[in-house]
């Protein structure tokens, strides 16, 4: 049934890369043989998942929507989908993604862009564009995205369904093809809050092939409690009318439920998007670095070519916004610009991470939109960098500071056009934002 629905929707909304047809029968069928067998099904047996195109799978194409690895087949699954597919869920296909996982909208993909399930002339949000549009439009119960400024709460809030961004360090990044280490983490999307706590039970814990993770494998429920929330009024401040008249209804549904609701202010946020972007790019510099047409790129001739024409060949095969983030992020951390704007960076990072260190004091969760704006249409921000780039505004402070964040469906606009309400917590404390989530199912 999942295969047929996709064949119906895909040409719609293009969310999938690859459609693992036989794969999934395959697993399937193993699946029911173990049940028939008597031998124990896992939490998610037979459980429809899609997995970012930037996650190894074994033996299915991992592309990261690039040229560059147009026909690499990874020789080992990533951590999260071993450990899913431990859970008993089955692969249904590899999710569309901007490239690299470098963009707010799915519209940087050598596949063309993904469509918004809700409206298909409009963006779905990125860069895990594919894996919230293929939740929303039931091709798939979960998908697996990767979160390094807001990629998996931006097109969930763009496509109306959950998404969810760990603590740094609770979930294994080995086998995500690195784009910035130091920001970014594997979470999931689903249709509802349980669903996402339950793929990320299925995913937490320390691996030993990831020393970034933490110790320990916690285990999450979902319930209501009554908490102490903070809107954050600088995320406020800068969004559209919509967005706002939604999220403090939100407010006052939590403040309904018993919550001891106040806005409060966190003054460096507004030097976050900054921050996020020279660090991001100066971290993909160092991690593109390796497709070098040797180790990995293309089967192409040496001949005829020096070495550093060859090496420049090969790279001109990365897409405009990939370029333009190694160019950037090589400038940045450059000898004479170093201390001008990396090191800045850095401080300012810092200077995040106390900021929420004492509010995770006065509150449990901090609120706000998830996104500034409305989900908007292909094309309109695909040409100048700098409008894309704003619009992550509020997701990257997550990142940044290494705290858990999700974004839960809040309502439509007038227009009919989804809202997200970013809920963010202190580090480790996922099962707290859970609760303030669950307000919403
Ligand atoms: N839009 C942000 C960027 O382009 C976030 C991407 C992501 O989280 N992977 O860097």
């Amino acid at each position: 049934q999942v295969l047929e629905r996709i064949e119906v929707v895909e040409p719609k909304i293009n969310a999938l890369v690859t459609v693992n047809n036989k794969g999934a029968i395959e697993q399937a069928r193993a699946l029911d043989k173990k049940i028939r067998d008597g031998k124990a099904a896992g939490p998610l047996s037979g459980v429809a998942i899609s997995v970012k195109d930037n996650i190894s799978t074994k033996g299915i194409r991992t592309t990261c929507a690039s040229k560059m690895l147009d026909s690499y087949v990874p020789p080992y699954d990533a951590t999260v989908v071993k450990r899913l597919q431990d859970a008993g869920a089955i692969i249904i296909g590899k999710a569309n993604l901007d490239e690299f996982a470098m963009g707010s909208t799915t519209e940087f993909s050598r596949n063309g862009p993904t469509r918004n399930p809700w409206d298909i002339s409009r963006v779905p949000g990125g860069s895990s564009g594919g894996s919230a549009a293929s939740v929303a439009a039931m091709e798939c119960a979960i998908s697996l995205g990767s979160d390094t400024g807001g990629s998996v709460r931006c097109p969930a809030s763009f496509c109306s369904v959950v998404g969810l961004k760990p603590t740094y360090g609770l979930v294994s990044r080995y086998g995500l093809i690195s784009y910035a280490n130091s920001l970014e983490q594997v979470g999931p999307a689903g249709r509802t809050v349980a669903d996402v706590a339950a793929a990320l039970n299925a995913i937490v814990g320390q691996d030993e092939n990831d020393h970034t993770t933490a110790p320990g494998k916690p285990s999450y429920l979902v319930s209501k409690m009554p908490l102490r929330v903070g809107l954050v009024k600088e995320f406020i401040e800068g969004a559209d009318p919509e967005v706002s008249r939604i999220i403090y209804r939100a407010y006052d549904t939590l403040e309904k439920e018993g919550c001891r609701c106040a806005e409060v202010s966190m003054p460096s946020a507004q030097y976050a998007l900054a921050s996020y972007y020279t660090i991001a790019m100066a971290e993909a510099s160092s991690n593109l670095a390796r497709y070098d047409n040797v180790r990995y790129g293309f089967d192409m001739s040496p001949d005829g070519y020096e070495w550093n024409s060859y090496f420049a060949k090969g790279r001109s095969n990365f897409g405009e916004e990939v370029k333009r983030r190694i160019i950037t992020g090589s400038y940045v951390l450059s000898s004479g610009y170093y201390g001008k704007y990396y090191l800045k960076a850095q401080q300012v990072r810092s200077l995040l991470r106390r900021e929420l260190k004492s509010l995770f004091r006065q509150f449990d969760v901090l609120i706000g939109p998830t996104m500034p704006i409305l989900p908007f249409p292909i094309g309109e921000k695909v040409d100048d960098p700098l409008k894309m780039y704003l619009v992550d505004v509020d997701t990257v402070v997550a990142n940044l500071a290494g705290i858990p964040a999700i974004s839960v469906p809040a309502g439509f606009s007038g227009d009919n056009l989804p809202v997200g309400l970013q809920i963010m917590a202190d580090e480790f404390s996922e099962q707290v934002m859970l609760d303030a989530a669950y307000t919403f199912e």
